[in-house]
Formats: structure tokens, sequence, C-alpha cells
């Protein structure tokens, strides 16, 4: 098995002048032209800012949101550009990929040490295609390239797998280095191994919950994951969030669980309310009411919750258990919060969203990680291997090329 390449490596050969394709993730919130969240472009920073001191021409590329091959205003790239250079300290340039030769005439205008953002990659259908033509359009942009967006390392797509085919010379970023440092600890997990699972994304994150109830000791679910195994127990979800149907998946979850060792926490109670947002304040039940929307996890559920983790050697939470952002419908998220920041054990947070809610309530630092990926961290600790580390791992350059550097080999990625 080939070790993955660091950035000291590439920076340990001549980088000055030469063309370095980084695939960040600026998949952050943005609205009406302003960024709101800008902890994954700070997260991407030491990077960056290492490329651009050595001279690099950077060339830096990410997704926003779902634009799904269109070109969607609202969507651009083009704020993050903005915030980014505000915090490089030096300007940043921008350029449609587009039917047009853009990105390719604005990298060649570029000299050593400045930087270049790509415009929202999922604008091309290509990207999330995977599409040899745009990876191979892609490549032709890059001597070298980084994969620094560990929140999109679980996406077969152009940016992320496809180009990599194209591009000899390949490392992580430091960003995804620390990540793996950190979320390895979780491959060999102190006992007992509590997860914690919630969110939205249920088609991306169900099917990993297959390997995390052979892998944990707990796994307790909440928020919209939770609602198809709700009803794969014939209970009434009545008006809830029901993303995708993932009913094969639960059955097998829950098949395994009864098998497994594994102690599986489902709700079972919830807070309700007829309408979101409205004046009405959500109340308790033990099942959701005929045209309800369960808006979060009851104080039962969490309490069962909050046990589990004061017990734990480790922790993984990912997902919050309920509408968090709408008043009233916080408190089961904040319950899980708490617990995780003060458990003795070596707890990991991770998605946007959850780490949103730690900062919140002011507990962002309780954690041993927070991490910058959701479904990506889900799927390394579930154990598998993501397929943008995957692909970074293929020795597709020549011989004796990829030797150079003091660094010891990253562990990374190393399946398991
Ligand atoms: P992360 O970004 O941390 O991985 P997700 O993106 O999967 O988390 O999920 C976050 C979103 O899930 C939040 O915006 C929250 O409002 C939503 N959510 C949680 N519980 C529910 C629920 N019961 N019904 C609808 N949405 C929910
Ligand atoms: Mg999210």
């Amino acid at each position: 098995m080939e070790a993955v390449g660091t950035l000291d490596e590439l920076l340990g050969r001549p980088v000055r002048g030469k063309r370095v394709f980084v695939r960040a993730d600026f998949n952050v919130p943005v609205r009406g032209g302003i960024v709101f969240d800008d902890t994954r472009i700070r997260a991407s920073l030491p990077t960056l800012r290492r490329l651009v001191e050595a001279g690099a021409r950077v060339i830096v590329a990410s997704h926003l949101d779902r634009p799904e091959g269109r070109v969607v205003a609202d969507l651009s790239l083009e704020p993050v550009a903005e915030r980014l250079g505000e915090w490089l300290g030096v300007p940043v340039g921008f350029a449609r990929m587009g039917a047009g030769d853009e990105a390719r005439v604005c990298t060649e205008k570029l000299v050593g040490g400045e930087i270049l953002l790509l415009e929202n990659l999922r604008f091309e259908p290509g990207e999330a295609a995977n599409d040899a033509g745009l990876a191979q359009r892609l490549a032709d942009l890059a001597d070298a390239y980084v994969l620094d967006a560990f929140a999109s390392a679980h996406r077969e797509h152009a940016s992320t797998v496809g180009m990599q085919a194209f591009v000899s010379d390949r490392v992580m970023g430091d960003l995804v280095a620390w990540e793996i440092r950190k979320l390895e600890v979780l491959l060999d997990p102190p006992r007992p191994f509590v997860c914690v699972i919630g969110g939205v994304k249920v088609a991306d994150k169900a099917h990993l919950l297959e390997a995390l109830v052979r892998r944990a000791d707990v796994v307790g679910i909440g928020g919209a994951l939770a609602y198809p195994f709700l009803q794969a127990r014939g209970k009434s979800v009545a008006n809830s969030l029901v993303e995708d149907d993932v009913s094969e998946t639960v059955e097998r979850v829950l098949a395994l669980a009864e098998r497994s060792q594994c102690r599986l926490l489902l709700p079972d109670d919830h807070r309700v309310a007829r309408e979101l947002g409205g004046e009405e304040v959500p109340h308790v039940e033990a099942e959701i009411p005929a045209e309800h929307i369960a808006v979060d996890i009851g104080p039962g559920t969490a309490a069962a919750l909050v046990d589990a983790v004061d017990a734990a050697g480790s922790v993984f939470w990912n997902g919050p258990m309920g509408i968090f952002e709408l008043a009233g419908c916080s408190e089961g998220t904040r319950e899980v919060a708490l617990a995780v920041a003060r458990c003795s054990g070596y707890s990991v947070v991770g998605g946007a969203d959850t780490a949103r809610a730690l900062r919140e309530w002011g507990l962002e630092d309780g954690p041993a990680h927070v991490s910058t990926g959701g479904a990506a961290a889900l799927e390394f600790v579930a154990g598998g291997e993501l397929p943008a580390l995957r692909a970074l791992r293929k020795d597709l350059s020549p011989p004796g090329s990829r030797s150079a550097g003091t660094s010891k080999p990253a562990r990374s990625a190393s399946g398991s």
C-alpha cells in the first residue's frame, strides 16, 4: 500500500512558479453575497498560506451547495474569494470553468505567490458525475494536486477523485492530515465507544450505520435520521421530515443491532408541533400525533443519550437531534452538546451544522476534535476508506519522484 504524500513533501521539492491545484471545501453558508460562517475557509488557510509563501501559483477550487450542474447566481463562490483574500491578506482572483477557456487563461496569467479561486465546481454537470472530460480539463490547470477538502473526501467527483488520475504529483493538505490524525483514534476507540448520529442527509448517513453498529458499543439515533427507524418499527411519524426511502438499509441496521453487542438507542419521546416557526411552543409526546411534526428528541431520549455519553471511553457525534435553529426545538441537541463537551473520554464532533450548534452554546473547545467533515467524518469513523484519500494513495507518478521529503509517511487511510 502506498503512503499518502504530505504537503511537507510537496514543499520539499521546488514549487516556485508551479501551478498547484488545491481542492478545498468552501461549502459554507452564503446568503445575499454574505458568508455567514467561514469556519471552513479558515480551516483551509494553513495549506494555502504555505503554498502562497512558497511562491506556488495556487489554483483553489470547491463546490458550494447543490446547484446540480446549472449556474445558480446565489451559489457563486465569488463572496468566498473575497473573504479568503481578507484572511490571506492577498487578493484572490476568480475564474469560471464554463465552456470557454477563462479558467485556463486566468491560471496562465498567475505568477508565483498569487492565488485564484475557481467558480463553484458544481455549476459543471461533470463534477458530480465524475466526468472524465471535466477531470481532464481540471487536471490541465495543474502541475500538482493537493487534496485539502476533507469534508468532500467521501465524494467520488471530478475534482476529488477523477482528476487525480491525470496528475501524478498529488499530496494531502494540512487540513486533511490533521483530520486524519484526530479521527484515526476512533479506528481503535477507547471503550465503550458511543456514537450519536442525527441531522438530515439521511441517504448519505443511513448506510454507514451498518458499519457503526458493528464497531460501536452504543449507537444513538436522533434528528430526521431517526424517523425511518420509527417507521420500520411500525410507528407513525405523521408530518415529520422523511427525506429518502432508506427502509431496506434500516431493516439491515436493526437486524444487525439485534445480533451484535451494540445497543441501539432510538427516540422514545419527541418534541412535536403542528407547524414550524410559528407561535406554537413544541410539546413533549411519547408518540408523534397525527398532523404533527417531530422537531426534536424528547427529554427522556436526551437523558438516555447523555447517560451513554457520560459513561463513554470515546464518543463520535454527528448531526443535530432536532431543528436546533428554531426556538423551542434545540433542547435535545443542547443536552447532547453539553454531555459531549464535558465527556472525560476522547470526543469527536463532526459536521458543519453540528459544529455550529456547539459554537452557539460556546462549547466548541470541549471536544478533543471538531471535524470540518460531516458525512466524510462519519464514513471515516465507520471504517470506510474515503474515495478521495484512496485515489491519493495510488501511485501514478514516475518511480522515485514521490520519495523526496523528510516527513513521516502518514498512517492515514490505512483502511481497516
Ligand atoms: P451536519 O452538517 O452536522 O452533518 P446535517 O446537515 O446532516 O448535519 O443536519 C443538520 C440539519 O438537520 C439542521 O439544519 C437541522 O435543522 C436538521 N434537523 C435535525 N433534526 C431535524 C428534524 N427532526 N426535522 C427536520 N430537520 C431536522
Ligand atoms: Mg449540514
